[in-house]
């Protein structure tokens, strides 16, 4: 088991990609700290099959970022492996988009992963060894109309992995970005009704013409893709995959 020994903190792992990433470390025997929102009973069935640990901490709040991290530590042990994976979207045009959505999706998708970094990335120098990968977004290349903030968010997420790359790159720390083009995941079931509304289509016009129409695979990505491909960045064998913005968009940002 690759992972025997390593504390994973996987960020927003209560449903989806993150969900499937917790899955695919905790297979491989890595101690994972859980987090997101969700049904208690639900959550706490993932927890005990996982054998792993939860914080419910909300990532908008940067108090509650440390109190998970200490958590995490306390519990398990500091994290080797840090996943910044919980994200909101909100779909609006930009003269509407309502200004707390625009300061929940930064404080979400971009000012937690900061904050979740500072907090761990020193322990993880200290060992010698260490892995942060950020779920950033085809969407941290590329824009797609009506979603201002999420992009100016994913796209934060991919210079700030940079920076941390290049920070910890002597220190046998990789920091990168995988960004998946459309996972079929309730972040964006949720945004379909949205989309049919500032677009004027209908459901199936959304998926195809709009979801779809992106990706020349004609197919969703999915989260245990995603996961794999996390599974991938924390061998050894990929020490020297760092700074890098790794697309899983079935050839949408190829075009
Ligand atoms: P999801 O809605 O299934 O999962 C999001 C997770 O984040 C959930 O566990 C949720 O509880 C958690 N979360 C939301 N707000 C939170 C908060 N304030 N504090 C703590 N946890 C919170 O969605 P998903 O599609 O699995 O999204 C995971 C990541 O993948 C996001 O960063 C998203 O932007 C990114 N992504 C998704 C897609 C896609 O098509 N689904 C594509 C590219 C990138």
């Amino acid at each position: 088991m690759i992972l025997e020994g390593k504390v994973a903190l996987v960020t927003g792992s209560t449903s989806g990609i993150g969900l499937a990433i917790a899955r695919a470390f905790a297979a491989e025997g890595a101690k994972v700290m859980l987090n997101g929102f969700g049904d208690p009973a639900q959550i706490e069935t993932i927890r005990s099959e996982l054998g792993a640990g939860y914080d419910a901490a909300d990532l908008s709040d940067p108090s509650q970022i440390e109190q998970m991290v200490r958590h995490c530590t306390d519990e398990l042990g500091s994290p080797d492996i840090l996943v910044n994976n919980a994200g909101i979207q909100h779909v609006s045009p930009v003269e509407t988009f309502p200004p707390e959505k625009w300061d929940a999706i930064l404080a979400i998708n971009l000012s937690a992963v900061f904050h979740t970094t500072r907090l761990t990335i020193t322990a993880m120098k200290q060992k010698g060894w260490g892995r942060i990968i950020n779920t950033a977004s085809a969407h941290s290349l590329i824009a797609s109309p009506n979603k201002s903030a999420y992009v100016a968010a994913k796209h934060g997420v991919a210079g700030f992995t940079k920076a941390v790359a290049l920070e910890a790159a002597k220190e046998g720390v990789t920091a990168n970005c995988i960004s998946p083009g459309y996972v079929w995941t309730t972040l964006v079931e949720n945004q379909i009704p949205d989309t049919m509304k500032a677009r004027n289509l209908t459901r199936e016009q959304v998926v195809n013409d709009v979801l779809l129409a992106a990706q020349p695979t004609k197919r969703f990505v999915t989260s245990e893709e995603v996961a794999a491909f996390a599974l991938f960045l924390c061998r050894d064998e990929a020490g020297s995959i760092t700074g890098a913005n790794l697309s899983m968009d079935g050839g949408w940002t190829a075009a």
